[in-house]
C-alpha cells in the first residue's frame, strides 16, 4: 500500500539523516572489521528498515516500488554493505515467501522477518549452477509427511546470520530443467543444514557470503512455497526481478556519491595553478558521470512507476539492472581517475566504493543474462 505524501517524506528524511549521521562515519571502520556493528543493526530495527517491502498486514511497511527505490536512493549512498544487512530481508530472503507463499507461512514468517528478528536467505545458487539457476542438483525426496533435502549452495549473502532460507532444490528426479524445482522454507537449525566459512571478497567487506549445506536435511512438508511443487523456479525470476530495480536503484545513489565525491575534489584539488575543475577533460569526465546518472535515476523511476501500475517490467528491469550496474562502474573508474593517486589510496573511501560497486554487475544475474533477457523478451514480443 502506497504510504501518504507526509509519512513517505518522513521516513525518507530519518534515513538520510541516518546515513548522513550514522553510517557514512563508519564506512572505514566496516571496510577494516569487515562487520556492520551490532548497535547500527539493532538500529536498523528500530528503524522498521528489515520490513520495507513485507506488507504491513505482517509487520511491515509495505512500501510500493516506487517507494523502495526512493528508499534505496537515500540508503544506497552510503557503503553497499549497510543495505545488506536488510537487504535479504527486503529482497531475495521474503519475497518469494510473500508472493507464492501460504497464509500459514507468512503469518508465522514474515512478521520476525519485517521487525528484523531473524534474517532471510535466498539460496539459489550452487557450485556447478549459477547463471544456469535451472540447471541446479539440490534435491528435495519426499518422504512421508517431510521433505528430505540434499545438495549445497554457493555464495548465500547473510547466511551467516540466517534464520531462515528459501532454497531451491529439485523434486522431480527426473526434470533437468526450470519445471522440476521447487522453493522450500528452511530454518537455520533444521538438522542436516550447516555453513561454510565465510567467503573473503574483493568489496563489500562488512556483508558476508558463505556456502549452505544440506546433508539429509528434513523439514516438514508444508516447507514447501505454496501449495505445489515445480513452481519453484518462476518463484526465484520473480524474486529477482524485483531484486533488480532495487539493485539498480542502488547504483545510482552510490553514482551520486562518487560523482560529490569527485566534484569536490576537483574543485578542491589545484595544479598548474588552478582547481582540476577548469580542466575540460576534467569537465568531461564529471558531465559524462552526472548524465548517465541522471539518465539512470529516470529509467529506475519510471520502471518502478510501471510495475506500481501492474504492467510487466521484465524486460525494463533487467535493462535498469544492466545499464546502471555498468553506470556505476564507469563513474567508479572516473572518480577514482579524477582523484589521481588519491583515488588509489585507502584514506580517500574512492577505492573502497570502486571495489564495492564491482559486485553489482554480477550478483542478481550477470550483465551477460540481463542482455540475455533483454534480448529474448524483444525477439518473442516481435514474434506475437
Ligand atoms: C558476493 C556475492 C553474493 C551472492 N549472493 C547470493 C545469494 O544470496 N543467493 C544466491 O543464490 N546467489 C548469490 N550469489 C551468486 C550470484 O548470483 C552468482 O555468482 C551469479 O549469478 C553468477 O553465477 P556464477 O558465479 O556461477 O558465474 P557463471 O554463471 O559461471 O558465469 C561466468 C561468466 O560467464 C557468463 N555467462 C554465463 N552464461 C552465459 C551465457 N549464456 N551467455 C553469455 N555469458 C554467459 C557470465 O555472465 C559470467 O561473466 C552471490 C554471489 C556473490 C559473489
Amino acid at each position: 500500500m502506497a504510504l501518504d505524501a507526509d509519512t513517505l517524506k518522513q521516513l525518507l528524511d530519518t534515513i538520510r539523516r541516518f546515513v548522513d549521521e550514522r553510517l557514512i562515519p563508519l564506512e572505514a571502520e566496516v571496510d577494516r572489521n569487515d562487520e556492520v556493528p551490532a548497535a547500527i543493526v539493532q538500529q536498523m530495527r528500530e528503524l522498521g528498515l528489515f520490513g520495507l517491502t513485507i506488507p504491513e498486514d505482517y509487520g511491515g511497511l509495505g512500501l510500493t516500488m516506487s517507494e523502495e527505490v526512493q528508499v534505496a536512493f537515500e540508503l544506497g549512498r552510503t557503503t553497499p554493505a549497510f543495505r545488506s544487512v536488510i537487504g535479504t530481508n527486503v529482497g531475495i530472503g521474503s519475497q518469494g515467501l510473500i508472493m507464492d507463499g501460504t497464509d500459514g507461512q507468512k503469518r508465522r514468517y514474515l512478521p520476525k522477518l519485517a521487525s528484523g528478528e531473524i534474517i532471510g536467505s535466498f539460496a539459489l545458487t550452487e557450485p556447478g549452477a549459477g547463471s544456469d539457476a535451472a540447471s541446479i542438483r539440490t534435491s528435495a525426496r519426499r518422504d512421508g509427511n517431510h521433505y528430505v533435502i540434499n545438495g549445497s549452495k554457493r555464495y548465500i549473502t547473510n547466511a551467516h546470520v540466517a534464520g531462515l532460507f528459501t532454497v531451491f532444490a529439485r523434486t522431480d528426479p527426473h526434470s533437468t530443467g526450470a519445471s522440476g524445482v521447487s522453493a522450500f522454507l528452511d530454518p537455520a537449525d533444521a538438522q542436516g543444514l550447516s555453513l561454510g566459512i565465510p567467503e573473503r571478497k574483493m568489496g563489500q567487506k562488512g556483508a558476508q557470503v558463505c556456502d549452505v549445506m544440506f546433508d539429509e536435511c528434513r523439514v516438514p512438508a508444508d516447507a514447501l512455497v505454496g501449495e505445489n511443487e515445480g513452481i519453484g523456479f518462476k518463484t526465484a525470476m520473480k524474486t529477482l526481478d524485483r531484486g533488480r530495480i532495487h539493485i539498480a536503484a542502488v547504483s545510482v545513489a552510490v553514482a551520486e556519491r562518487l560523482i560529490r565525491m569527485a566534484l569536490d575534489y576537483a574543485m578542491e584539488r589545484e595544479q598548474f595553478g588552478k582547481p582540476i575543475a577548469e580542466f575540460q577533460l576534467i569537465q568531461a569526465m564529471l558531465a559524462d558521470s552526472k548524465a548517465e546518472a541522471y539518465a539512470a535515476r529516470c529509467m529506475v523511476e519510471e520502471t518502478a512507476r510501471r510495475r506500481d501500475a501492474g504492467e510487466d517490467v521484465s524486460t525494463e528491469a533487467s535493462c535498469c539492472k544492466y545499464f546502471c550496474t555498468e553506470m556505476v562502474g564507469r563513474v567508479a573508474d572516473r572518480a577514482v581517475q579524477i582523484h589521481g593517486g588519491a583515488g588509489y589510496i585507502a584514506d580517500y573511501g574512492v577505492e573502497r566504493f570502486y571495489r564495492d560497486v564491482r559486485l553489482f554487475r554480477i550478483y542478481e544475474g550477470t550483465s551477460q543474462i540481463q542482455q540475455l533477457i533483454i534480448a529474448r523478451n524483444m525477439i518473442r514480443a516481435a514474434r506475437k
